[in-house]
């Protein structure tokens, strides 16, 4: 599946909030929100455009996208299925982006961004109920245990990222066993521990026009 592969901290700036696709570097004050809070473009600092309610829900919808690393096409897919599925249609598509791998590797401290999280999905360092698995995309369920493989648990990159993570802390859905290096999904996060500062709401009024 595509992706985007540009200069990520210009998506942070055009959201005008941190989406924290940099790992160490999005807490320290090399953050791009912290020198140049303002969108970018030749006229990002001059010009700051009043939103109505598309732009305002737009907005909304590429944080979303960007924050998870999913491009148009496939959010729509989520947001269809978010849709057929019983329940409020926000929550559920929120919770069907947090059931990614990559985004559950990355949630459980395995990487220091979701961006670092999807490569090292993709690298084949992580196993599935003991299965590798290198989807980013692979959805996964409760009772699932995502681990590291025991070939790559000296992997400096992981290593690194564990040790961040300490500060960040795991979910509470995620249940993280450090000596053996895997979590099992406890359960699917209610929107309350997804904690993402978006409105959903606004993605599902886009979709409904
Ligand atoms: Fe966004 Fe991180 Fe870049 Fe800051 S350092 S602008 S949070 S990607």
């Amino acid at each position: 599946m595509a992706r985007y592969i540009g200069p990520v901290c210009r998506l942070c700036r055009r959201e005008g909030m941190k989406l924290f696709l940099k790992g160490e570097r999005c807490y320290t004050e090399r953050c791009a929100i912290e020198k140049r809070n303002f969108p970018p473009g030749q006229h990002g600092k001059s010009r700051r455009p009043k939103m109505g309610g598309y732009g305002v829900q737009l907005r909304e919808k590429q944080k979303v996208k960007r924050i998870y690393g999913v491009l148009e096409d496939q959010f729509r897919g989520y947001f269809g299925k978010a849709e057929r599925t019983r329940g409020v249609t926000g929550e559920t598509l929120l919770q069907l982006l947090e059931c990614r791998l990559d985004n559950v590797t990355y949630r459980l401290g395995f990487a220091t961004s979701r961006p670092q999280a999807r490569q090292l999905v993709r690298h084949g360092h992580f196993t599935v109920n003991g299965r590798k698995v290198d989807i980013p995309s692979f959805s996964v369920k409760p009772g699932d245990v995502v681990a590291i493989r025991r070939s790559s648990r000296e992997t400096a990159a992981v290593l690194h990222a564990l040790e961040e993570v300490k500060g960040r802390g795991v979910p509470d859905w995620l249940e993280f066993d450090a000596e053996a290096m895997s979590g099992k999904i406890g359960s699917i996060p209610t929107r309350e521990q997804i904690n993402l500062p978006v409105q959903e709401q606004l993605i599902v009024e886009l979709y409904s026009k």
